[in-house]
């Protein structure tokens, strides 16, 4: 049945002035003209806008920003041209010092309204020196524009249009050098971008990782087909790049987003880069999971460490491990470290990383976190201290079960998204668990993204 045309406050495609009152999940104002949401992408808190309503619900509706008529004291102008249209970076246009008061203030909302917590203020969040050039890897989509054309860059905000660039303000510049020659080579060997309707068409993505502190490069390419025409003339005129170390070919033949297929194939190179985190050493392989901030990373374990508060006659698990980062920072003030994690690859990294450091006390499984500890702890394992890192959807159910049955002093949970560790913080408050602290840190300057570490005690 078709609901009742109900009169609303605004008409659409009319314009209109309004101020912003927030800034949304997704970085975007809102504001209320006569009791009716907008939501409108750019606009900042406290500013003064002109709008035109582009689309209409019964509750709310989406604006579109066409003018500033009095703009917020902490709107700047984004370093890069097309940070408006891309969808990498949501918040360029509010001050770094805006931004990480935004970040704050969603953790704090969340963790109200979805942990019902009320009785703990969120810690500051510990922000960069140089919110810019941050990220060690970058994920480029490739595409045509239906001519003979390669374009290699960004999706755009809320879609799969490719927006061409090869200079980006939160990656390593070497980037473009890279993008440049994987653009060469496919344009003289007539080797097609891969395009997502048809599924035609071979390249779908290059992938980066950088080492900050080796500045050893990889290089992938992800393609639709099982190997490249010509590799040679590529690898060669890659390898010209200083530091590369490593170049490998992805097979992804599936309709689907996930960017990286499951098989690797190294065309030439170490099968790894090598990273510090602190003193800690990892190796990290193509479709291994390493954090993208290591200036931030170090901040992030070492806060790890402070609330995990290790007298080194502790067992703790490291639930979500991927390479054993977390597992083998802890180490050295544990009695003994257990790691698990979903990516085999992953965990043979990892357990080369413990010899890599020397580090004897670690043990690392294969398999789901929720499994592998709860058949554990029905062997008898037990764990003073319990970390977990899951992947945004947060901790399966059973896993919180268990720890509640185990009942260790601490849980470190590290979340790279607050709306599910906000639920699973609440489970384990039901269970015994009272949260102690808060610590948002900026992983991913000018984005609206925020990673969270929060350090619950059994009561
Ligand atoms: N703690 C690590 C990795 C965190 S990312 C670090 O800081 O680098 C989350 C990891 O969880 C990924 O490596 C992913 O492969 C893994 N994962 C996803 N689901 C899982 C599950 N059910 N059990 C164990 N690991 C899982």
């Amino acid at each position: 049945m078709k609901a009742k045309n109900v009169e609303l406050p605004v008409v659409k495609n009319e314009y209109y002035e309004m101020v912003i009152d927030d800034l949304g999940i997704n970085g975007e104002g809102i504001g209320k003209i006569d009791g009716y949401t907008l939501f409108v992408d750019g606009a900042l808190p406290q500013e003064k806008i002109k709008v035109k309503v582009i689309k209409t619900k019964k509750n709310f509706g989406f604006g579109k920003l066409i003018d500033i008529l009095e703009p917020s004291i902490h709107r700047i102008d984004p370093v890069c041209d097309i940070a408006k249209r891309c969808g990498g970076c949501q918040l360029q246009h509010l001050s770094y010092e805006g931004q990480l008061n935004y970040k704050q203030k969603k953790v704090q909302d969340i963790i109200e309204r979805i942990g019902g917590i009320t009785d703990i203020e969120v810690n500051k969040v510990i922000g960069m020196e140089n919110p810019y050039f941050y990220r060690n890897k970058v994920q480029f989509p490739v595409g045509s524009m239906g001519d003979d054309s390669v374009n290699i860059g960004f999706y755009a905000m809320r879609s799969h249009n490719i927006i061409t660039t090869d200079k980006c303000y939160i990656q390593q510049p070497v980037n473009k050098d890279i993008i440049g020659v994987v653009k060469e080579y496919m344009l003289k060997n007539n080797v097609k971008p891969y395009n997502e309707v048809s599924h035609k068409g071979v390249v779908r993505h290059i992938v980066t990782r950088v080492s900050f502190h080796t500045k050893e490069i990889m290089v992938g390419v992800v393609i639709n087909g099982n190997k490249l025409p010509n590799s040679d003339e590529l690898i060669s005129n890659l390898r010209k790049i200083e530091d590369v170390a490593g170049i490998f070919i992805s097979v992804n033949k599936e309709k689907t987003n996930v960017i990286m297929g499951n098989k690797i194939k190294m065309l030439w190179g170490k099968p790894y880069i090598t990273d510090y985190i602190g003193e800690v050493a990892y190796n990290i392989s193509p479709l291994s999971f390493y954090q993208v901030n290591p200036v931030q990373t170090e901040k992030l374990y070492s806060k790890v460490l402070e609330f995990a508060d290790l007298s080194g006659d502790e067992i703790v698990w490291d639930a979500y491990c991927g390479i054993g980062t977390i597992s083998l920072f802890l180490a050295g003030k544990s009695k003994k470290v257990m790691g698990v994690e979903i990516v085999p690859e992953a965990i043979v990294d990892a357990k080369k990383n413990a010899e890599l450091n020397d580090i004897g006390n670690t043990e690392f499984y294969v398999g789901k976190a929720e499994e592998v500890i709860t058949g554990k702890y029905n062997e008898g394992v037990r764990a003073d201290v319990i970390v977990v890192d899951p992947p945004r959807k947060g901790c399966d159910r059973e896993l919180l079960e268990t720890i509640m049955k185990m009942q260790p002093e601490k849980v470190v949970y590290v979340s790279c998204d607050p709306g599910t560790m906000a639920r699973d913080v609440k489970v384990l408050g039901e269970g015994g668990y009272r949260v102690e602290e808060i610590q948002p840190v900026d992983m991913f300057p000018q984005t609206v993204h925020v990673e969270t570490v929060s350090l619950l005690i059994k009561k």
